[in-house]
């Protein structure tokens, strides 16, 4: 008996060292609590069996082991209290009955030890051999012990109340975690009171720390609550977002969490609904083999359009045999939603609703790709559309812009389509047979009239664009149908033009003027031409000096070809300093020959006065070069003068101060006013070759001559008639009074050696 109990203990103790070796591998929740428990359990059993096993003779030595033996139930009850804390997540408010107990159980340590010595706890006997033959020591407890016991039994009553507390508030299922601690903890607890009431030869309850320990061990390491596992997962599935038919292998519904509901309620039980579902899908997938199929469906719930992606998976056992399956409803409606509003973004405009400009090439490159008769490009383009921003607020700048939007979709036709390219640029590619000219033109008049009060009347302009070739790229397309428009921009009489070949011929000209107009100049291939002008008595009074571009591969360039374009990109002022001081270098040259009756007259461009600064440039020359300043006359168009009259008097006004003499010239080509001539001072008149030109009515073209001669003789102006081809044109001229001439009749215009041959 004796044995087998040594025995028993031994085998207990080592497979404590066990279980403290696993969970020291480990890494554990409350890891290091449990193997210090575990540990100073081996350390308690290890004592009480070397106690037990001191044979009678050495009392020293069985006094110090089973004192060692009590002192270390003190420490294993700390630690079962400092174990069961953790466990549980129940800590004691403060640290001051930690501190107690520490001292309580140090001072209760050092008494066991001392009673080595001094026999105050306890005493050792002997026991005598009894019947059953066993030997053992006796404890002969003194009054002192009651204290130690007082202790440990405190200790664990403690951590046993924190036990039941706890048992007491967890979820069923976490009962046994605490319980099962709880119970053996008061197994050994009761075979410890009953061993000391029944003062029995051995304390069998070390016994039991074994087990106790093992049980610890086991639910700190290895004892997963499946349930919570279970109630977990079915809560996950019950609350997931992703709708949920589960299915058993006969096909009939085990399970529909609230998603499913959510999406399929209908008026029948959703078990029923969820089973024909499951039908319907056989139906449409006869091939069952496959164990996960997924795909997008849609499903109208409440009368609103949803965007699922079905997935059917199934469930098979580890031998193939099947268990069920089950329908994951996934909602990606959000996501399909986002991703068309998306795309509706990337290729519309979001003001008119309109394709912008990237659908808009996408589109017209599959229409005509599949084009059976001819197209062609519409773009409108309000004028001045800044100015109705500006008038009457962006807001209102929008709406005209939806409004226009809104009549193009109202009447865009099959195989047409239309976008808002940028601003208040629209373009429609449409069949060429649905382009009605009138009806468009109408339509823009009347969207818009703002009414009669508005203080301004937007213009509108159509380019039209017949595609000739479908595989042109979209973009040469449009700027077609704006080239189109640029022909007209500002004409206030038009509002639709068509593109023409010429139109690029004439865009490239200019582009080529442009590109060379800097260097040309710098190099000098732009010439002083001189044309003669010859008084009516015969002689020659001077000359007007008319540029020339001397191109080095094109040869000789008239300047109709170039001053436009030079005039629309403001460079023309570049040219006319260049011919100024042309001029006014060979004046100087002539006064130096001494041939100072000459005069040359120079043209001032309308666009000169916008880039510089005229009398400071001609009060310069004539600091800069040696000249008779009233022989360089200055011609300025009658155009240049309507549009800035009180300007352009004023520099006139400088000018004649400086001693310059003005020319007026074209007179009579464009809308100028007799009434003109009174405000304006000027020296000369040079009435526009117009009024020779063969009309129908050459009678009242003369009259008109006549008449304006005597008028001007009356305000005591000169009159130069420029563009006089034939002798009865001189003829008719010197009878009505004419001063001067110009024109082929005397000589075209000349370069200067030839003119300095013939008339100097
Ligand atoms: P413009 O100032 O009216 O010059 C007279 C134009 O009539 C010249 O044309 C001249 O060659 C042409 N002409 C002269 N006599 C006759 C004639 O009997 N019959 C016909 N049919 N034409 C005649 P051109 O030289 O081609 O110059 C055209 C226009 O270019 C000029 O008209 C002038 O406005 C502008 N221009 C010429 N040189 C310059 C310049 O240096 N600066 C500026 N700003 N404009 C210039
Ligand atoms: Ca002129
Ligand atoms: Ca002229």
């Amino acid at each position: 008996m004796f044995r087998a109990l040594v025995l028993l203990l031994i085998v207990l103790i080592i497979s404590m060292i066990v279980c403290v070796s696993i969970v020291n591998k480990k890494l554990i929740k409350n890891r290091s609590h449990v193997v210090h428990l575990i540990n100073m359990a081996i350390f308690t059993a290890a004592c009480y069996t070397v106690f037990i096993l001191v044979p009678f003779g050495y009392d020293t030595l069985a006094t110090f082991m089973s004192g060692l033996y009590f002192l270390s139930t003190d420490w294993l009850v700390i630690y079962l209290m400092f174990f069961v804390a953790a466990y549980t997540h129940i800590q004691p408010p403060s640290k001051l009955p930690r501190r107690i107990i520490g001292i309580l159980a140090g001072v209760d340590s050092i008494s066991f030890l001392i009673n080595t010595f001094t026999h105050h706890m306890f005493k050792l006997e002997a026991g005598s051999s009894d019947q059953t033959g066993i030997s053992y020591w006796n404890i002969q407890l003194q009054p002192p012990h009651t204290v130690h016991r007082i202790l440990v039994y405190s200790i664990v009553l403690y951590s046993l109340c924190i036990l039941i507390y706890r048992l007491i508030k967890s979820p069923v299922m976490f009962k046994n975690k605490y319980s099962s601690i709880l119970f053996q903890t008061l197994a050994v607890v009761g075979l410890n009171v009953f061993c000391s009431v029944k003062n029995a030869k051995f304390d069998y309850s070390v016994i039991l720390y074994a087990s106790l320990a093992i049980s610890i061990c086991y639910f700190a390491l290895y004892a997963l609550p499946k349930k919570v596992l279970e109630k977990i997962c079915s809560t996950i599935v019950e609350d997931s977002v992703i709708g949920m038919f589960a299915y058993d292998n006969d096909g009939k519904c085990v399970g529909v969490n609230e998603m499913a509901k959510d999406l399929f309620a209908g008026d029948e039980e959703i078990e029923v609904i969820a089973e024909r579902y499951l039908a319907d899908w056989f139906k449409e997938h006869k091939d069952s083999s496959l164990n996960v199929i997924g795909e997008e469906r849609t499903v109208i719930k409440n009368g609103e359009k949803k965007y699922i992606y079905v997935t059917y998976q199934k469930y098979l056992d580890e031998k193939g045999r099947r268990l069920g399956c089950c329908f994951q409803f996934e909602d990606r409606t959000e996501v399909v939603m986002n991703f068309k509003e998306e795309k509706y973004r990337a290729t519309h405009d979001m003001l008119t609703g309109l394709l912008n400009r990237e659908a808009f090439e996408i589109e017209v490159k599959k229409i005509l790709a599949k084009a059976e008769e001819p197209y062609c490009m519409v773009c409108s383009n309000i004028q001045d559309f800044k100015m109705i921003n500006e008038l009457y607020g962006s807001d209102a700048g929008d709406k005209l812009l939806m409004t226009q939007a809104d009549m193009i979709r109202s009447k865009e036709e099959e195989g047409s389509v239309s976008a808002r390219i940028y601003a208040d640029k629209f373009c429609t590619l449409m069949p060429r047979r649905s382009f009605n000219e009138k009806m468009f033109t109408e339509n823009m008049s009347k969207l818009l009239d703002l009414g009669e009060e508005s203080p301004f009347k937007p213009h509108f302009y159509l380019g039209v664009y017949d595609i000739t070739d479908v595989s042109e790229p979209v973009w040469t397309m449009y700027d077609k149908a704006i080239l189109a428009i640029n022909t007209i921009r500002g004409n206030y009489g038009k509002y639709i033009a068509y593109y023409k070949e010429e139109l690029l011929e004439r865009i490239l000209e200019e582009r080529e003027v442009l590109g060379g107009f800097d260097r040309a100049l710098a190099e000098g291939q732009f010439h002083m031409f001189l044309q003669p002008q010859i008084a009516n008595n015969g002689t020659i009074v001077g000359a007007e000096a008319l540029v020339r571009w001397i191109h080095p591969e094109k040869g000789l360039v008239n300047p109709g070809v170039f001053i436009p374009t030079l005039e629309k990109a403001g460079l023309i002022h570049k040219l006319d300093l260049y011919m100024w001081e042309c001029a006014a270098k060979k004046l100087e040259e002539w006064k130096t020959q001494g041939k100072e009756d000459l005069s040359i007259s120079v043209n001032i461009s309308t666009k000169d006065f916008f880039y510089l600064d005229i009398p400071k440039t001609f009060s310069k020359l004539a600091q800069k070069y040696d000249f008779d300043i009233d022989k360089l006359k200055l011609e300025i168009t009658e155009s240049a003068l309507i549009e800035n009259v009180l300007a352009i008097m004023k520099t006139l006004d400088e000018l004649h101060t400086l001693g310059y003499d003005i020319e007026i010239d074209d007179f009579g080509s464009g809308y100028s006013s007799l009434g003109m001539l009174k405000d304006i001072n000027a020296d000369i008149l040079k009435i526009d070759m117009i009024f020779l030109q063969e009309t129908k009515n050459i009678m009242r073209s003369n009259t008109i001559l006549k008449n304006v001669i005597s008028m001007s003789k009356e305000l005591g102006m000169p009159i130069i008639m420029e563009g006089v081809e034939t002798k009865e044109q001189v003829d008719f001229l010197m009878n009505a009074g004419c001063d001067m001439f110009q024109g082929y009749y005397f000589a075209k215009p000349m370069n200067v050696e030839n003119f300095e041959q013939a008339y100097c």
